[in-house]
């Protein structure tokens, strides 16, 4: 690793803005650079022996990955994703962890290594959030020494899920244990031997008045009687293993009431307190790949080896525009998604709930059409293996519908916006007046300039 000084001059802090720069603490220099170097030689030039240890077999942690996240711990690089107001917490603000995040993308696996990856960050904040210190003692404290893995299983095959009040599979408390049945669909895989249980989502007062109270959180050894993974979902192709995403049936599920967490009936109050964060994290890791990306289109645009009508690739008119269109909008992406870290850290984690749908709607999109862009650069080659675009396209993609379809933000941001209609008209109401006086004033008629307006209100 670099031995360079911490310095906001280092390639670490390269595109930050200004205003950023000027809000990490001299505490949080140092690691965001710390992060840069691991990143940079730990993890990107490892990235051919984790895929060839991963081939070898597909659904245990490779050694590699072993081996890095020990050393990562070691110097001091894991969790940090966690945010200062946790006891748990490194004491990294939103705003400095989403500086760390955008360098942890560049890699696809960077993330693990540091113990910072979905769903664990999720499940990790919900758990020191909602859970009591006994249930923190057996399960947080694994996940985050980083010797187990944990699920969020929320959504459901047969059900519109993006509105959680629809989850359907049962929970029934009888004494002291909750049965559990049902379908389930994503999820880390069970044939994983290190995942080590489920956060669950299921419903346990179907007939409560109120839906928000009809549902309740448990969770679920991986290992449970009558649980079974049926098979894993690839996503466009991808089985994303060794993590997965396992499709469940659950068949009289015997687990310890004890495993409820906050209480039955409250499993809406933990959903709203998990999915800020993460949602920010998945953005600023998507600005890191859209970097790299980036940086790979533009090592093919001065590749002597390709000359179309012997012209470098980068020479063409298009090209200089695209890249200029790449360029610009990156930086777009980052101003807003370090605008939602910053409000979260200033005003919290409510109070940010716009900044927050604002980046999970604009930046999947962008960075997938950035990443697009980049291929379209490449020719043939960026859409097979001989790139990491198609996966990168790929996770940007699936962004647009993990944590929460970007039509359903679109449509809260949308109902919200439409609350400021109302002060709207009364402030044109008040132009008209204005614009009366002032006619009367300079003797002309209000008839002329003002009807247009008028009309509208
Ligand atoms: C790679 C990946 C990983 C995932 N990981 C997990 C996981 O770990 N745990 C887990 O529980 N789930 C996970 N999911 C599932 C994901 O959270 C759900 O797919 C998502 O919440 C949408 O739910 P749904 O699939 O039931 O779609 P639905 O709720 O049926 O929505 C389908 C479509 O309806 C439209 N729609 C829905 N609501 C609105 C609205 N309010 N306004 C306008 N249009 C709307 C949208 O077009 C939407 O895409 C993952 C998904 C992916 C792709």
């Amino acid at each position: 690793m670099s031995s360079q000084t911490p310095s906001p001059d280092h390639p670490a802090f390269l595109r930050l803005p200004p205003w950023v720069k000027s809000k990490l603490r001299p505490f949080a220099i140092p690691i965001i650079q710390k992060v840069h170097d691991w990143v940079e030689t730990e993890c990107i030039p490892a990235e051919p022996v984790m895929r060839a240890q991963l081939a070898q077999d597909r659904w245990k942690t490779p050694k590699l990955m072993h081996e890095l996240r020990k050393k990562a711990k070691s110097l001091g690089l894991f969790n940090l994703f966690l945010p200062n107001h946790f006891e748990e917490s490194p004491g990294l603000t939103n705003l400095e962890y989403a500086c760390c995040a955008e360098i942890m993308g560049r890699c696809y696996w960077a993330a693990q290594t540091m113990n910072c990856h979905a769903p664990e960050t999720g499940n990790i904040e919900l758990l020191a959030k909602y859970c009591t210190p006994a249930q923190k003692e057996q399960w947080l404290k694994p996940l985050m020494e980083g010797t187990m893995c944990s699920a969020y299983s929320m959504t459901e095959p047969d059900r519109a899920s993006s509105d959680a009040t629809n989850i359907g599979c049962s929970l029934r408390i009888e004494g002291d244990e909750c049965i559990i049945n049902g379908r389930k669909l994503y999820g880390n895989a069970q044939w994983n031997p290190e995942l080590g249980f489920y956060i669950l989502m299921a419903c346990s007062d179907p007939e409560n008045p109120n839906p928000w109270n009809r549902h309740t959180t448990v969770i679920v050894p991986a290992r449970s009687k009558g649980l079974t993974m049926t098979r894993n979902l690839t996503i466009m192709g991808y089985d994303h293993a060794p993590e997965g995403h396992g499709e469940y049936i659950y068949e009289d599920v015997r687990v310890p009431a004890a495993n409820i967490i906050l209480g039955p009936g409250r499993a809406f109050e933990i959903a709203q307190g998990r999915l800020g964060p993460g949602r920010i994290h998945h953005c600023m890791r998507l600005i890191g790949q859209s970097e790299r990306a980036y940086e790979l289109a533009l090592i093919h645009a001065i590749d002597p080896a390709k000359k179309p009508r012997g012209k470098l690739i980068g020479a063409f008119d298009s090209n200089i525009e695209r890249i200029a269109d790449m360029r610009m909008g990156i930086d777009s992406m980052r101003l807003v998604v370090l605008n939602a870290a910053d409000t979260m850290d200033i005003h919290g984690n409510k109070a940010g709930k716009y900044a927050i749908a604002q980046s999970k709607i604009l930046v999947p999109i962008q960075a997938a059409r950035i990443i697009d862009e980049c291929m379209q650069m490449f020719g043939g080659q960026g859409l097979t293996q001989h790139t990491p675009l198609p996966e990168m396209w790929t996770y940007a993609r699936f962004v647009r519908v993990a944590d929460g379809p970007d039509a359903a933000h679109r449509h809260q941001v949308g109902r919200d916006a439409l609350k400021a209609a109302e002060g709207f008209r009364e402030r044109h109401k008040k132009y008209n007046e204005r614009h009366a006086e002032i006619c009367r004033a300079w003797g002309v008629d209000p008839g002329l300039g003002g009807r247009a307006i008028e009309d509208l209100l």
